[in-house]
């Protein structure tokens, strides 16, 4: 069973795949902070509200990802409770077809028994810091999703989404997720510096001092978009994405090729605005070649 660990007063996290932040409002109600991966977290975190003889209040999204969403439909099924989310976000987590198009360029392959489609969309309003209670607040999060955002409690605990992951993350997948790296090198840069009691990334278990790890981040990024760039010039992007995938030592599935493929696209878009790289259209394929 998954447990609930309490990090401040009233601040508390589930501690599973994707953490789950839940806040004691003092008045037989909680609210959430994501609500998780899969349904064993969902029922394990519920458990653990009942127990503690709480209603949830609402639940607040980070981001649109479906291991961040999965509870959303059974805490408003169950709690009548309201759901939030970023404002681009909110549409992602409303239609669950966004997400695996975006990454699949189209209707994804195994439509069926798709990863993605394991979240049902769920209508959410839009996250602005005046739907929150007094104390909260929000930081934007800008790079591993559109509209990513950091919520703090009254207790000084920052939850943070999937802005910092775990050095596991880089040594097992290389290419972990992101939409913008310029600009997730950005927020951690402004992350090393954010003061706080607590911090708690969605993937790895919570701490007090998150400047390490998001400087272990910046260098990770930094680092494959330097290998990226290596086996870039005078390449397709299907030849860049098998020389950087059998580099890597990746083993591919249909699934894993949608995601890098959109992950690889994304550091190649990074490596065109830093200004050392460009590409161009030759015979129907696109071409990058190194400045
Ligand atoms: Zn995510």
């Amino acid at each position: 069973m998954f447990q609930l660990i309490q990090c401040a007063a009233n601040t508390y996290y589930l501690k599973c795949f994707s953490n789950i932040g839940m806040y004691d409002l003092g008045d037989g109600t909680c609210v959430l902070i994501d609500s998780g991966d899969h349904k064993k977290s969902v029922s394990d975190l519920n458990k653990a509200i009942e127990s503690r003889g709480l209603r949830v209040r609402a639940v607040y999204n980070t981001h649109c990802h479906i291991d961040h969403i999965t509870g959303n439909r059974f805490f408003r099924d169950t709690y009548g409770c309201e759901i939030y989310a970023p404002h681009i976000e909110t549409f992602y987590i409303e239609e669950n077809l966004l997400e695996p198009n975006y990454y699949y360029l189209g209707v994804p392959t195994n439509r069926k028994r798709n990863f993605f489609f394991r979240a049902v969309g769920t209508k959410c309003k839009e996250l602005t810091p005046d739907v929150l209670p007094a104390g909260f607040s929000l930081l934007p999060l800008p790079g591993h999703c559109y509209n990513m955002v950091g919520i703090q409690t009254p207790d000084n605990v920052w939850f943070l989404g999937d802005a910092v992951v775990d050095k596991t993350t880089f040594d097992s997948y290389h290419l972990p997720l992101f939409y913008d790296i310029n600009k997730s090198m950005d927020t951690l840069r402004m992350l090393e510096t954010l003061e706080g009691a607590c911090f708690v990334p969605s993937h790895t278990p919570a701490t007090d001092n998150i400047a390490p790890l998001c400087r272990h981040n910046r260098k990770a990024l930094l680092d494959n978009k330097a290998f990226i760039l290596a086996r870039s010039d005078n390449r397709t992007f299907e030849d860049i994405f098998a020389a950087v995938t059998h580099d890597f030592g990746i083993d591919l599935d249909m699934d894993k090729y949608a995601k890098l493929t959109f992950t690889v696209r994304i550091y190649l878009q990074a490596l065109i605005e830093d200004g050392v790289l460009t590409a161009s259209l030759e015979d129907g394929k696109l071409v990058y070649h190194r400045i």
